[in-house]
């Protein structure tokens, strides 16, 4: 140490920290004798060192650099900050050294440290590491350690510019998804459960259409015109981010709350309306805005994108803005819980039928049966179908459930005339779905089945709903036509509840227009319920077609029906939907 002590003492050096540590660096041996030997060969070993590199002593409470390399001193010298403390003073430094020390001097400390500001400062890795033990002393109660300090400003930058890049969309340099989670989030953190931001999701309505018909290069102009329109309609402190291809998310700051939000989605809409002007085309683009507002249900940024999804999905299909309800995204798991439950239901054969007569009202005889879905789960119990029908419609598990449903109830059919001892005289309802219509060969599939259960078309009804229609009518015409020429007969389910045009029913192959329930129920002491089923039975008559009352719950309502020239009856005042065994023997029963 004395050797230290030595050199130290002969250089001069102009700064001096506060604890009288110097920061300089000994250039020549003071002597020639064995101990300057050892201090020069110390010398070349920290010059040898690829990084800034010192030894440092704490004698005393009080630091000193006893030696060091000449790229600590140059580092020493062209610090930005603090610039005149020598570097062990600057205080993060000082603090790692301190309690490198203090913790008995065994131990390494590193820490990061930064000259200057966060983007042109440099960036340090500092290391303290021991070199002797506390035990190793220097005779005077002196400790030393090694300080090396690791340039990592390149690597740094390098981050911050692949960071920045991974955060900004090329196309409209505006942040992108993941620079907009990143904002939510910190809102989110700082927001204290109280509404002052919200999170609106714009989605460009049939902008693939553009890509399609005019090229991936005029669909990138829109986008670029669609961010400057949004961004015109940004107040301060609003964030704006492209989340998707053609979808934009903004980060709204609320001042009054969801007026504030509503008079934003406004404002898009206006801008949004301008049509676009594309070389010699000028294009209109309409948009769903699905909005959740932050500060609700204490949910997490991740959950509050998500939560404006649920909104901007409903936005999609309503054409209106849509804020996000709680319970919303509980509803959407729920959903995705039934999805894969009915799929497993499916295929192990967990649902049935049930088989509601129909009755002709002229006679009032059973002539047919309605076959409808029943699932009995094992843990929530029996689901309705008003609830499963629509899960098994958006997940494309329809097809494979009503596959199932013609097959089994045709099935019924046969195992009923096999216990009769030939054909029984009654028809078979099957509900067929308009997205089952639309990507199933429906007809394809009767024509098998028929074969395979020996059943005459004409025993079958296919049980259809306006919005079958309204989908796709031409593709709806082929298949009824194919259906007629298998003789099976087409009701129109649910009828007035839907959009049907008057010249599709009487083009289209229908037979019977089923009144839907809401016009029956509670008819007899409703006079426009009257008038309405009135004007269907004599459409369907004008257009030579038969009627199927839905809900018939009381003799006066049958009766009433009766008289005004329905054909059909249907409802709990005769049955409800029986067993399959149940439904025959009512069936027998009153044939006697
Ligand atoms: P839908 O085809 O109009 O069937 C008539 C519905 O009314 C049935 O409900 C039936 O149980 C109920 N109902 C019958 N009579 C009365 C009555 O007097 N009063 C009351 N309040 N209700 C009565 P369910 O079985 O819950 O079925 C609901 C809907 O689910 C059906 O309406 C049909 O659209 C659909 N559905 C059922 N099974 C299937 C299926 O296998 N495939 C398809 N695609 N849809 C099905
Ligand atoms: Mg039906
Ligand atoms: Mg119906």
């Amino acid at each position: 140490m004395q050797v230290a002590e030595a050199s130290r003492k002969s250089r001069a050096h102009p700064k001096r920290g506060a604890n009288g540590g110097l920061r300089a660096v000994a250039s020549t041996p003071a002597s020639t004798g064995p101990v300057d030997i050892a201090a020069t060969a110390r010398r070349s070993f920290l010059d040898a060192l690829p990084i800034a590199t010192a030894v440092v002593v704490d004698r005393g409470g009080v630091l000193s650099v006893a030696d060091a390399n000449d790229r600590f001193g140059a580092l020493d010298a062209s610090r930005l900050v603090d610039a005149t403390l020598p570097l062990i003073d600057c205080v993060p430094i000082a603090m790692a050294l301190r309690s490198f020390f203090d913790d008995g001097g065994t131990g390494s400390v590193c820490i990061e440290w930064r000259d200057g500001d966060s983007v042109s400062g440099r960036h340090f890795n500092v290391y303290v590491a021991p070199l002797d033990s506390i035990a190793a002393q220097l005779g005077d109660g002196s400790a030393r350690c090694l300080l090396s300090l690791v340039d990592r400003t390149v690597e740094v930058s390098n981050a911050r510019s692949l960071r920045a890049e991974l955060l900004h969309d090329s196309l409209t340099g505006l942040p992108n998804r993941s620079a907009f989670a990143e904002a939510v989030e910190e809102v989110v953190d700082s927001a204290g459960g109280e509404v002052h931001h919200a999170v609106l999701l714009v989605d460009l309505s049939r902008f693939s259409r553009i890509n399609e018909s005019l090229g991936g290069v005029a669909g990138d102009e829109v986008i670029i015109t669609v961010a400057r329109r949004l961004i015109s309609t940004l107040r301060a402190g609003d964030l704006l981010a492209r989340v998707g291809g053609d979808e934009f998310g903004i980060l709204l700051r609320l001042a009054n709350g969801i007026e504030d939000a509503a008079a934003a989605a406004r404002r898009i809409q206006a801008v949004l309306s301008t049509p676009f002007r594309l070389a010699r085309f000028e294009v209109g683009l309409e948009c769903a805005i699905g909005c959740a507002m932050i500060g609700d249900d204490s949910a997490s940024g991740e959950e509050l994108v998500r939560n404006a999804q649920f909104a901007l999905k409903r936005a999609k299909s309503t054409g209106r803005v849509e804020v996000h309800h709680a319970g919303e995204a509980a509803c959407a798991r729920y959903k995705l819980d039934l999805e894969t439950e009915l799929r497993r239901a499916i295929d192990v054969g967990d649902l049935r039928l049930a088989y509601q007569p129909i009755v002709d009202l002229a006679s009032n005889r059973v002539c047919g049966f309605e076959a409808l879905s029943r699932w009995n789960h094992p843990v929530r119990g029996s689901i309705d179908p008003a609830e499963f029908i629509p899960v098994a419609e958006e997940a494309s598990l329809i097809v494979p459930l009503g596959r199932w449903a013609l097959d089994t109830a045709l099935a019924t059919l046969a195992a009923w005339d096999k216990q009769a001892g030939g054909p029984v005289p009654l028809t078979m309802s099957v509900n067929v779905s308009a997205i089952q219509l639309a990507r199933d060969d429906v007809p394809g599939v009767i024509a098998a089945l028929l074969a395979q259960h020996g059943i005459d078309g004409s025993r079958l009804v296919v049980e259809l709903t306006e919005s079958a229609i309204v989908q796709d009518p031409e593709r709806t015409t082929r298949a009824l036509q194919a259906l007629k020429g298998l003789n099976v007969r087409v009701a129109m389910d649910d009828f007035g509840t839907g959009y049907s045009s008057l010249s599709y029913l009487r083009k289209l192959p229908i037979d019977n227009l089923k009144i839907d329930r809401s016009f029956v129920s509670g008819m007899l002491q409703d006079r426009d319920k009257v008038a309405i089923v009135r004007a269907v039975l004599s459409l369907a008559d004008a257009l030579g077609k038969t009627t199927t009352a839905e809900g018939v719950e009381t003799v006066e309502l049958s009766q009433t029906l009766a008289a005004l020239g329905c054909s059909h009856g249907q409802g709990y005042f005769y049955a409800a939907p029986l067993e399959a065994d149940a439904a025959l023997a009512y069936w027998q029963a009153q044939l006697g």
